[in-house]
């Protein structure tokens, strides 16, 4: 058996080597419909052993014609889900070892490697000394996490002893713009999807504080108990930056707790540069950033960070006979600080990473690709028939085709048929969103490998695209 996985480990190994030199050459977006895999793939599973090899062919003619390729360069789409060589040689170790790292005794190293990684990234990403951080799977179940602990806190822990029943009407807070992952959040932790107060933002895209200090004041006067802010900082949209101070300050003379969500920006708070967006951070309870996203340690890793980290134990804690152990209270039991049981070695990922970037080296490639966005809305403000929509303040562009002489609603069609064209051609990759009734072409210039010379060659593309276009 060892002898076979060697071998096949080092054909895999080859074919790894090749995906990543040769990422390029293949359409960016797949073109397959749907079913077309499906109906691919046997009705029923082998009764035999099959070898690795046809695995690997079938890997090569039925899977690769249906994946997307992320790992693309000219990938410029929603935000990225980047890998890097570290990250992918640390998650053959982590598969190798098949830790589960559920509490401290079931894998020291993990648990304490984790501990340590967490004070690595706080300290690299500016939030205070007193915070502790845990490895989640995402952003979504960070969120969940911190709604939770704060509807327990605010209720006196109740809700989890008592059910939701006699706690009253708790009422969550976020913009317009906020990721969806809070209004799931709020639908499945039972505080109720009409609980959820979005305010209006403003020009910028980042959340009015007056307008959330209404919203408050109006929602106590009726009785209900405000108990939760989702503040962002880099919304999914735009990256537009909530006023962390502002908003902070509201939530600490009403008893709220501060969330931050900061899954993509959160990255570029490791530049001196980007700590204004961080100011305010005192009022700060919670915080989860993704470096699953722009930090080059693959899917999933996603950083939460708690000031009152026995608000959250007390919140998630069980205790069965079966999990007691004789270390417990000592160590850090991370089964205890959010939803799943079950955990994977993640942290291994971050130090291999950490350590093979450096924080110079990680500080060097955000801010190139910082720099490329600039570039990229240069280049697109100089076009008469093109506009940017929304400022542009770490690595993400938002921009429309407007030529003159058509409404906006022709404009809008246009420029869904521009970037549907631009996705089939196979050979870049963006998505949209919609701004002020504005249907916005979004380009992220944040994959591992992205360079200018991609930006320059796409820009010419959709130019050229856009232009092309019969109306
Ligand atoms: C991507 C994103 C999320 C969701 O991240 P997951 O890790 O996939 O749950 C949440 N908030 C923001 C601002 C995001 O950009």
């Amino acid at each position: 058996m060892p002898d076979e996985f060697r071998k096949h480990a080092h054909e895999l190994v080859e074919w790894m080597a090749d995906y990543m030199e040769n990422v390029e050459s293949f359409p960016v977006k797949s073109s397959v419909v749907p079913g077309d895999i499906f109906s691919k793939i046997p009705d029923s599973p082998p009764a035999n052993s099959e070898s690795f090899n046809s695995l690997m062919k079938d890997i090569d003619e039925i899977i690769m014609p249906g994946i997307t390729h992320w790992q693309s360069p000219n990938f410029f789409a929603y935000f990225p889900a980047n890998t890097s060589p570290p990250s992918i040689l640390a998650e053959m170790l982590i598969a190798t070892l098949g830790s589960q790292c559920m509490i401290w005794e079931t894998s020291p190293a993990a648990a304490e490697l984790e501990e340590k990684m967490m004070i690595w990234l706080r300290d690299l990403i500016g939030l205070p000394s007193g915070f502790e951080g845990v490895i989640q799977d995402t952003a979504s179940a960070a969120t969940l996490a911190a709604i939770i602990t704060a509807r327990e806190k605010i209720t006196n822990f109740s809700i989890n002893s008592e059910g939701a029943e006699h706690a009253g009407t708790l009422k969550v807070y976020c913009s317009d713009h906020t990721h969806s992952s809070v209004e799931k959040a709020v639908k499945i932790c039972g505080i109720g999807r009409k609980n959820l107060v979005k305010i209006s933002v403003k020009e910028d895209f980042s959340m009015d504080p007056e307008k959330l200090k209404e919203a408050i004041i109006h929602d106590k006067e009726r009785g209900h108990i405000p108990c939760c802010v989702v503040a962002t900082i880099g919304t999914t949209g735009t990256t537009a930056v909530d006023p962390l101070r502002a908003i902070g300050e509201i939530c600490r003379e009403n008893g709220i707790w501060l969330h931050v969500d900061a899954a993509m920006a959160g990255t570029a708070l490791i530049l001196p540069e980007f700590q204004w967006m961080l100011d305010g951070r005192e009022y700060i309870d919670s915080f989860v950033f993704n470096p699953h996203k722009w930090m080059f340690t693959n899917f999933d890793c996603s950083a939460y960070f708690v000031k009152d980290v026995g608000a959250l134990i007390k919140t998630f804690e069980v205790l069965p006979e079966y999990l007691k152990t004789r270390t417990r209270g000592k160590v850090n039991d991370y089964r205890d600080w959010g939803v799943p049981l079950g955990r994977r070695f993640r942290a291994l990922k971050l130090w291999s990473v950490i350590r093979s970037y450096g924080t110079e080296g990680l500080r060097e490639k955000i801010r190139y690709h910082i720099s490329i966005a600039a570039r990229l809305s240069e280049m697109i403000s100089k076009e008469t028939d093109f506009e940017i929509l929304a400022p542009v303040i770490i690595s993400v562009v938002c921009f429309r085709y407007v030529p003159a002489g058509y409404s906006n609603d022709q404009i809008n069609a246009l420029n869904e048929k521009l970037i549907h064209q631009l996705n089939d051609s196979g050979r870049l990759y963006l998505s949209h969103m919609v701004l002020n009734g504005k249907y916005t072409l979004r380009m992220v210039t944040a994959q591992t490998n992205v360079t200018l010379e991609h930006v320059e060659k796409a820009w010419d593309l959709i130019k050229k695209t856009a232009r092309n276009l019969n109306f």
